[in-house]
């Protein structure tokens, strides 16, 4: 039987990854110039960081998670998300001890048993970026402006960034009951899911994709209603953060999302170019994910940028991801008597930081410069070339040839490259 890779996960092969690492060096150089640090976290956590971090009546944590019990009989699970561990980390390692903040990122696959299709895949990468310890809207602002920074970096068009408040645990019980209220009066509108959620987690119907609960959320009471005066000022200020900066925001008020531990702020930026998947970013603040994995209080704002989407959305708009590394140097062996100096030339090249090549596969010479047309440089080596101690250097562009000796090649050839 030939194998295959499980649906939803796919190889991020040659052709393809050193775009990835194009847009992820973008994205690390824009967080470091906002102050925010490189850290590696785990892949696995304990089940439980996501059941109550994430929330139990989630569709991540209901239906999403590659849960499994490992040797030891210990619950386990393929991280779905990154900020619940960063928060653990941050936790465990006291990096927000005594009232200081704490700026992170990382970068890694997330998992989660969605449905696969464009854009939507079961192993998918984010670049998740957060700021721990930090309370006021002037970090919400910094936040939403780094995200925007990166996408800018990168060239992306046609992005929309759009903002909502989703209260917190002492204004949101208000706003759920009366939506409990409305949604009931419409439950033959409902699909089955939004049915299901009506008691459980009323605000996630808001969200739904589906045309019928679409046009019944269109009409639900608004959060702004409900927000008590903290949350309100929190969200005006945020606002005018914004605009200080002049970066364009729309408000959408069925703005939820999917994760349960969001307070106060929370953000998407949307593509124009997706199709159904559009969010290319997802953010917020999330006040009380630290009390909810019994830390201390420990207000937080953060953002996931989906790489897979990113790299979608820049094919898609034509836009550069700077130059393919490829070998600038191929070391030819002219006859058999040469593929040792060759391999010996080519080893002093990388040794000198320059990347080359040589056939180790006995091939001849026409197939090497073959071979060789791929490159800027053709260092060729014969008989003559080794008795005289020079080597024929062949301009891959013009076809143009020089001689030079042994000794000043490699200055010579870093000189061209410049
Ligand atoms: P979330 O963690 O759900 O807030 O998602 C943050 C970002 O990750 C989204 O805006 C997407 O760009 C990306 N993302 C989420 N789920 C997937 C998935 N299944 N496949 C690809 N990208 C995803």
């Amino acid at each position: 039987m030939e194998m295959k890779a499980p649906r939803g996960v796919r190889d991020i092969l040659p052709d393809e990854s050193w775009k990835w690492s194009y847009v992820i060096n973008i994205a690390a150089k824009a967080m470091a110039d906002y102050g925010f640090s490189e850290v590696h976290l785990p892949i696995f956590e304990h089940t439980e960081l996501f059941s109550r971090g994430v929330g139990e009546t989630t569709d991540i944590v209901e239906k999403e998670m590659y849960t499994f019990e490992d040797k030891g009989g210990r619950s386990i699970t393929l991280r779905p998300e990154a900020t619940a561990g960063m928060v653990r980390a941050a936790l465990e390692n006291n990096l927000c001890a005594q009232g200081s903040d704490a700026k992170l990122w990382c970068f890694g696959p997330m998992f989660r048993h969605e449905r696969p299709q464009k854009g939507r895949y079961r192993q998918f990468y984010q670049v998740d970026c957060e700021h721990l310890g930090c309370a006021g809207a002037a970090n919400d602002v910094e936040i939403i402006d780094l995200a925007a920074e990166i996408f800018r970096r990168l060239g992306l068009k046609n992005l929309e960034a759009v903002i909502n408040s989703v209260g917190c645990p002492k204004c949101r019980p208000v706003y759920r009951e009366a939506l409990i209220k409305y949604f009931n009066n419409y439950k033959d509108k409902l699909c089955e899911t939004c049915l299901d959620r009506l008691d459980r987690n009323p605000l996630r119907i808001l969200d739904c994709k589906k045309p019928d609960c679409g046009a019944v959320a269109d009409g639900a009471p608004d959060i702004y209603n409900s927000l008590c005066d903290e949350c309100r000022e929190h969200f005006e200020e945020v606002k005018r953060g914004l605009e200080r900066l002049g970066i364009a925001y729309k408000i959408n008020k069925r703005l939820v999302r999917g994760l349960d531990y969001y307070t106060k702020t929370a953000f998407e930026i949307l593509s124009g170019d997706l199709g159904a998947q559009n969010a290319v970013c997802g953010g917020g603040r999330y006040d009380n994910l630290s009390d909810s994995i019994g830390g201390p209080h420990l207000p937080s704002v953060g953002f996931a940028c989906g790489v897979d989407r990113i790299i979608l959305v820049m094919e898609q708009q034509g836009l550069s991801f700077g130059e393919r590394p490829k070998a600038k140097v191929y070391v030819a062996a002219l006859d058999n008597s040469a593929r040792g100096e060759a391999q010996i030339l080519t080893h002093k090249l990388r040794s000198a930081g320059i990347a080359a090549q040589c056939d180790t596969e006995n091939k001849s010479f026409k197939s090497q410069l073959k071979a060789a047309g791929n490159a800027k440089f053709a260092c060729i080596l014969g008989p003559d070339e080794i008795k005289n101690k020079v080597v024929t250097l062949k301009d891959m562009a013009d076809g143009s040839q020089v001689s030079i000796s042994d000794n000043e090649l490699i200055d010579y050839i870093k000189d061209k490259l410049k």
